[in-house]
């Protein structure tokens, strides 16, 4: 069985203070070989590389969570140039636009967005995109930053956003919603190129079938690769080899699972 990365999970959530080690050590038994765990502000990030040198199969993010986006400042953003640098510093983000929240303002969300998606750029590594109820916007942003590679984190936005990304060559991640009786994009998922799909939990969020309702985990991420595997009419097999292959593509070598290594 070829080994799943899990291209998106919080695990400096204090959701995960208390037995994040066991957490981890999950991963393996359930055929996941590698986690990205993403820094969504400064704090987070700083803890998530602690977990990065503390345990082996995992790489970090570090960006600015658009609820955060008030928080932008020159000297964030210098923080995050310097620490974009890091070999273990795999993507910039989560980033993006969130109008379902608004936790900061929107003006404030798209500067933050902007800047992020050329720090990402210049530091070439690609970036992870956050996007709710804001197609329109995260497209046309997209649209003029065209140079940076991007990631459509926990994809479940509409099919426009999905076709803009695609033609942008973005890759497209499809969490553990794609599994709720609620999801009704699998149309849209088949229009995907096979060589932009990834997986990912959103741990502790959004846990699959037929865990919905627990703590999510990177482990979980195998029924989100058996749900995305009958939607595109693949073996499980075949998609953990594409989507792993795709991961290292998009973030590097560094995620190349342990058991495959
Ligand atoms: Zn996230």
């Amino acid at each position: 069985m070829a080994t799943l990365v899990d291209t998106h999970c919080h695990l400096a959530d204090p959701a995960f203070a208390a037995d994040v080690g066991e957490v981890v050590a999950q991963m393996g038994p359930a055929g996941v070989g590698h986690a990205v765990v993403i820094g969504e502000t400064p704090e987070r990030a700083e803890r998530v590389l602690e977990l990065v040198d503390r345990y082996p199969g995992l790489s970090a993010t570090a960006g600015l969570h658009p609820h955060e986006a008030r928080r932008w400042t020159p000297d964030l953003a210098a923080w995050l140039v310097r620490i974009a640098a890091d070999p273990r510093i795999v993507a910039v983000g989560e980033m993006g636009l969130d109008y379902h929240y608004d936790h900061s303002p929107r003006d404030q969300q798209r500067a933050a967005f902007e800047a992020q998606l050329d720090l990402a750029r210049d530091a070439g590594k690609p970036a992870v995109i956050h996007a709710r109820e804001a197609d329109d916007d995260v497209a046309a942003v997209l649209e003029a930053h065209p140079r940076t590679v991007a990631i459509m984190h926990s994809f479940s936005s509409g099919p426009d956003l999905l076709r803009r990304a695609v033609a942008l060559g973005h890759y497209v991640s499809l969490s553990g919603m794609i599994t709720f009786k609620s999801w009704a994009l699998d149309e849209a998922i088949r229009a995907v190129p096979l060589e932009r799909l990834l997986v990912e939990t959103d741990a502790p969020y959004l846990a699959p079938v037929p865990h919905r309702g627990k703590r999510n985990q990177p482990a979980f991420v195998t029924e989100t690769a058996r749900r995305l595997a009958a939607v595109v009419g693949k073996s499980l097999e075949e998609i953990a080899a594409i989507t792993t292959a795709n991961a290292v593509a998009v973030f590097g070598a560094r995620v190349v699972p342990r058991s495959t290594l």
